[in-house]
């Protein structure tokens, strides 16, 4: 038999999950058994989630920065791609934080059910409102003061301030760059050997998602089984999704404005791209089709493709930084927590950050959703809540993160003179035909 794509088993996995706790809970010890003998895999799941995040962010930094070879790389072209990435990211995180606060997905939820949900989840509200408060009270340069550690080990063990292990690493990385070759040579290789084992370790926790997924849906299901937590959820898949169409509807008319290429060329030329990073949630993947299309049916010129691609797939995540910001602020609703402006605004900074930071591979970006919320004072245990619905998400953004590459590569064309008025290929709309 031919095994099921892992987007199926996840969403089968939810839906068992659903139908096992609704069966159980007709039963009286069908909620005990689920919260002593189903949920703990749940938590198990989300913990090696967890677990993986710090030596994700410095794999995957030291790596992506040791891989510029020298600063002066970051030239003409690096510094315009880079620095257009970042805008773009900003603009995705802006748009999702519109968004998730017009909409309130969290706020639908009932008195009763938040109460429950901070008791199921441990979730202590008083502490992270403490938290809110304190970060409200501290002075204006606080946050570039809490940039740097006075300790890694410390930065990176309980409570870590992932921030804080991402200037590490960026430091580390630079520094590697500046030695000479030789000493460096065995350091580069090291981090790129840890990178390739922490993604085949994020791989193997992917494997058992759909038994994480399970397992958290039946809790959710008796532990909160009430109509408006699932209806809250909807809104909430329902406002990263919409985010998520806005920024192609963007990308599109930059493409428009900047480039006078139609919407329908863009479109029809990036699309095959774009299906299969719906299909595999991951941009590393998808890389080599986009590099294709990109070349071949947008005109960008290879010596910018070649460039500006492979940075994107692994530096602008522009669907992932807009997700996080709705999640990290849906989450917030849920638990009832008032964010200030302020905290809003360190979202923005923390989810471009996280973005860049998240490896192109499935469910990277909700990894890193850990270090936005716990930069905001949100309780982690939130991953919980939305990680039933997050695969499919995923897929949606993962979609976005390789338009956004793809029109910035446009961009970037342009403005160096290489971006060709024909296509290579005769006839540009030729579907994808390998
Ligand atoms: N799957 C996404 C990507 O590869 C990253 C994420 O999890 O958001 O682009």
């Amino acid at each position: 038999m031919k095994k099921l794509a892992l987007h199926w088993q996840i969403l089968l996995g939810m839906a068992l999950g659903m139908i096992f706790a609704l069966i159980l809970s007709n039963f009286a010890w069908g909620s005990d058994f689920i919260s002593d003998w189903i949920k703990p895999f749940g938590t198990i799941f989300i913990n090696a989630l967890k677990l993986i995040a710090v030596p994700l962010i410095l794999a995957s930094l030291i790596k992506g920065i040791s891989d510029l070879k020298d600063i002066s790389q970051l030239s003409k072209m690096g510094f315009r791609t880079i620095s257009i990435y970042i805008m773009t990211t900003v603009i995705a995180v802006s748009v999702g934080l519109v968004i998730v606060n017009l909409v309130e997905p969290g706020n639908t939820i009932s008195e009763d059910t938040r109460t429950e949900l901070v008791e199921s989840y441990g979730g202590d509200a008083d502490l992270t409102r403490q938290n809110a408060q304190k970060q409200k009270e501290a002075g204006p340069l606080q946050a570039l003061v809490d940039l740097v550690p006075e300790n890694i080990i410390g930065a990176a063990g309980k409570n870590s301030n992932m921030l804080q292990v991402i200037f590490f690493a960026i430091f580390f990385g630079i520094g590697l760059i500046l030695i000479p070759e030789k000493t460096s040579k065995p350091v580069k290789d090291f981090f790129d050997g840890f990178n390739e084992v922490i993604l085949k370790m994020i791989d193997i926790i992917m494997l058992t998602a759909p038994y994480g997924v399970f397992a958290l849906l039946a809790a959710l299901v008796v532990e909160a089984p009430s109509a408006d937590l699932f209806a809250a959820l909807g809104m909430y898949a329902l406002c990263v999704v919409g985010g998520l169409l806005i920024m192609i509807l963007i990308y599109t008319l930059i493409v428009w404005v900047f480039t006078k290429k139609s919407p329908s060329f863009f479109i029809n030329g990036i699309s095959p791209a774009q299906l299969l990073a719906f299909s595999t949630s991951s941009s590393a993947a998808t890389l080599p089709v986009t590099m294709e299309r990109v070349e071949e049916h947008l005109g960008v010129g290879k010596e910018v493709s070649s460039f500006v691609l492979p940075i994107g797939a692994t530096i602008n995540m522009d669907g992932t930084s807009l997700y996080q910001a709705v999640a990290a602020v849906f989450i917030a609703q849920a638990f009832g927590m008032e964010l200030s402006l302020a905290t809003q605004l360190g979202i923005i900074a923390t989810a471009t950050l996280a973005s860049i930071g998240s490896a192109a591979v499935p469910g990277a970006g909700m990894v890193m959703l850990v270090i936005v919320l716990a930069q905001a004072g949100i309780p982690e245990a939130g991953l919980a809540l939305i990680f039933a619905i997050d695969r499919p998400l995923d897929m949606c953004r993962t979609t976005v993160n390789v338009t956004g590459d793809a029109s910035v590569s446009m961009l970037v064309a342009k403005s160096v003179n290489k971006l060709r008025d024909k296509p290579l290929v005769k006839n540009w709309d030729d579907n994808y035909k390998k």
